[in-house]
């Protein structure tokens, strides 16, 4: 059987007997492929091997069927290409034998790009998935693999809650229905972190970002990954050095109370020490029970309050992990005067509150709160005793709510104000113009002040001294 027509057809067409010995093939085979008649049609694909070549066999010529296969072909002397073969029985007249008829369509250019995209998402260090409007896993990367734990036949088809934790896992779907009947974005083409399962049941952070495409009329989304496990560790990490340093940053203003806080402790030992004597001569000379339960009840009070100096000492010392809590601003500050009180007393300087009434509440840690205002009384003490109090004994603590709705605590001295030529050293960690100092108080304190999501700066009072303060955000309830 010639077939003149198809002779002049641009697509490779040929007929072989059902061994594939060619009997006849048109001028663009001859050109494309070079195999003449006689020789085996497949020759060019050499990875068309005697598995598939049965399959061919059995398909189209004993049932019967079309048969189609994308193959490679390569040539000799020519470059290689991909074509698709369409093969189909013919049973010419007078033929004794089953033949073959295929043509072959060039998909060189369809095959190298879906192969391009194919090595770009296999080697992506991201872990990317596709799945359909249904929410069903079509595509998975071998990076998807390595981070999930599956294979890419354990997911294939499977529902993408499958990767997910709750409650994002039980919502999915309609999400999904939700948006592609409304069209209200949640995520897709936002992003945001989560956490997802691995097959081991483990569940690691992710930041997952989402986009929709649409190929022939079908909806996709395409999922970008990316494992947050090692940032999320780097980031604990780091909020841990912060809080050691926070520690370190208190035990080292405890170590430079010292005096003051022994002189806060002095102050009830002694008492207790001279109403002990008294009781004790009271009941030598037989005296009156009555003044002598009188004198043990005083000595109890001094030991409380010994006690109680012991008690916040070992508070604010103690190393312990971040808390944040309701916490209301003008306690925080009473609180801790009692700390700060001592220091100042010591040195004959007022501490004079001005605090505003009715502060919204603050979420913080109070203990790392009152080590700022803290630091910032002590400073406050010494820019004073620099200049010998020559400016007066008062600092003032204040607190308010200022136009931004922030929590600003404030402490002004009578001090020298900040040199021109410190302004930029101030908060640099070991700057210090202290004999004795370390140089760490300010710059610990932004750190924690800047970790509650707020600022700490200063401005020099146009008459004398500085003011030190910090805005902190209130608590939205
Ligand atoms: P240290 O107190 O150990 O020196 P800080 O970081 O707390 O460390 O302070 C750094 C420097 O900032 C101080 O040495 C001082 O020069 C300056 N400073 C801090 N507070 C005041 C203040 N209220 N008035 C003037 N200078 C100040």
């Amino acid at each position: 059987m010639q077939l003149p027509a198809l002779d002049r057809l641009p697509v490779p067409v040929f007929r072989c007997d059902d061994e594939g010995r060619l009997i006849w093939a048109n001028v663009a085979w001859t050109e494309q492929l070079g195999v003449p008649p006689g020789e085996f049609w497949y020759l060019p694909f050499r990875e068309f091997d005697a598995a598939q070549r049965a399959q061919l066999r059995s398909r189209c010529i004993e049932a019967n069927e079309p048969f189609t296969i994308r193959l490679r072909a390569e040539p000799p002397g020519k470059p290689q290409r991909w074509y698709e073969l369409v093969a189909q029985p013919a049973i010419p007249d007078g033929a004794n034998q089953p033949q073959l008829l295929g043509s072959l369509i060039d998909v060189t250019q369809y095959t190298l790009g879906k192969a391009e995209t194919e090595a770009i998402l296999e080697t992506a260090v991201d872990a990317i998935l596709t799945i359909d409007a249904e929410g069903r896993i079509e595509t998975f990367n071998q990076a998807a693999c390595d981070l999930f734990g599956y294979s890419f036949e354990e997911v294939q088809g499977r529902n993408i809650a499958m990767l997910m934790g709750s409650p994002h896992a039980a919502d999915h779907d309609s999400y999904l229905a939700n948006y592609l009947i409304t069209g209200e974005k949640k995520i897709i083409g936002i992003g945001r972190e989560l956490e997802a399962r691995t097959a081991s049941g483990a569940m690691i952070p992710i930041y997952l970002a989402v986009s929709e495409i649409e190929l022939a009329g079908r909806r996709r989304f395409t999922g970008i990954i990316r494992d947050l496990t090692e940032q999320h560790a780097a980031r604990e990490a780091l909020v841990e050095q912060r809080e050691k340093l926070a520690h370190v940053g208190r035990l080292s203003t405890m170590g430079e109370m010292t005096a003051s806080i022994a002189h806060e402790i002095n102050q009830p030992l002694t008492a207790i020490a001279m109403y002990a004597q008294a009781g004790v001569k009271m009941l030598q000379q037989n005296r009156d029970t009555t003044k002598i339960m009188d004198a043990l009840e005083k000595l109890n009070v001094q030991a409380l309050r010994a006690g109680a100096v012991i008690e916040r000492i070992q508070r604010f010392a103690r190393a312990q992990d971040s808390v944040r809590e309701l916490a209301d601003t003008n306690e925080l500050i009473r609180d801790l005067l009692k700390l700060a009180g001592s220091d100042a007393r010591l040195h004959s300087i007022e501490l004079k509150l001005e605090l505003a009434d009715d502060l919204p509440a603050l979420f913080v840690d109070p203990i790392q709160i009152q080590q700022v205002v803290l630091n910032l009384i002590r400073n406050a003490i010494d820019a004073m005793l620099e200049i010998d109090c020559s400016n007066g004994r008062t600092i003032v603590v204040r607190s308010e709510l200022n136009s931004q709705g922030e929590i600003e605590v404030s402490v002004s001295d009578l001090g020298p104000g900040v040199a021109d030529n410190q302004v930029d050293l101030l908060f640099t960690p070991f700057h210090t113009t202290k004999k004795e100092g370390m140089g760490m108080g300010l710059s610990i304190c932004r750190t924690i002040i800047s970790e509650h999501g707020g600022e700490l700066s200063y401005r020099n009072k146009p008459d004398a001294g500085a003011t030190f303060f910090f805005r902190l955000p209130q608590h939205d309830a």
